[in-house]
């Protein structure tokens, strides 16, 4: 647990558009404004669980639709870098979340290579207020879940900041769990 003190680094990943920066400021801020533009940013935040203050990195990276698409241009110092992945996909973009599987196991491979056995990944399709263009239904995402044992999350950037925090929850006591099973 103190190790996980001192340095967790969460990245956030998924196609252009699902929501990665929008699910990111409304962790960091509980809002969600709309339009977000393209930078590239890494915060410093905290969550509280259990009442212990828990302090970590989370790094929304910019790409392009290209670059998602082709495995490897997801760098590979980022995956270095994290000890936990959100895996975005949009519920109303069949494509984004055809990509999660081909990411999860890109992910898992680069630290594989390094002597990484487990890796903490959380997947969320997003967008769940826009029902009406839905693609992707909720069974896909547990399936998915279930297939790669990830957690799935089903939550929506725009309406339900309770969804996010719950993920972000998750997420972090699965790298606790993981840090402490070393
Ligand atoms: P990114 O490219 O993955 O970082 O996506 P953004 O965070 O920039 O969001 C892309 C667009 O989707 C923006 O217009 C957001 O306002 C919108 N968006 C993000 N999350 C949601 C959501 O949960 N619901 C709805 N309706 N729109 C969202």
């Amino acid at each position: 647990f103190n190790a996980l003190k001192m340095d967790t680094n969460i990245l956030v990943l998924g196609a252009d558009n699902v929501g990665k920066t929008a699910i990111t400021v409304r962790l960091l801020t509980r809002r969600f404004i709309g339009e977000y533009g393209d930078m590239e940013s890494i915060y410093c935040y905290k969550v509280i669980i259990d009442g212990r203050e828990i302090p970590f990195n989370i790094w929304d990276p910019a790409y392009s639709q290209e670059s998602v698409l082709c495995q490897s241009s997801v760098q590979e110092k980022q995956i270095l870098w994290a000890d936990g992945f959100v895996l975005v996909y949009s519920i109303c973009d069949r494509a984004s979340f055809n990509a999660v599987a081909r990411q999860i196991h890109h992910i898992r491979s680069t630290k594989d290579s390094l002597g990484v056995e487990k890796v903490p990944i959380v997947i969320v399709g997003n967008k769940r207020d826009l029902q009406h263009c839905r693609e992707v239904s909720s069974e896909e995402g547990r399936l998915l879940g279930l297939a790669t044992d990830c957690p799935f999350y089903e939550v929506s950037a725009a309406e339900n900041y309770q969804s996010i925090l719950t993920m972000f929850h998750g997420l972090i006591n699965r790298v606790k769990e993981y840090k402490c099973a070393v």
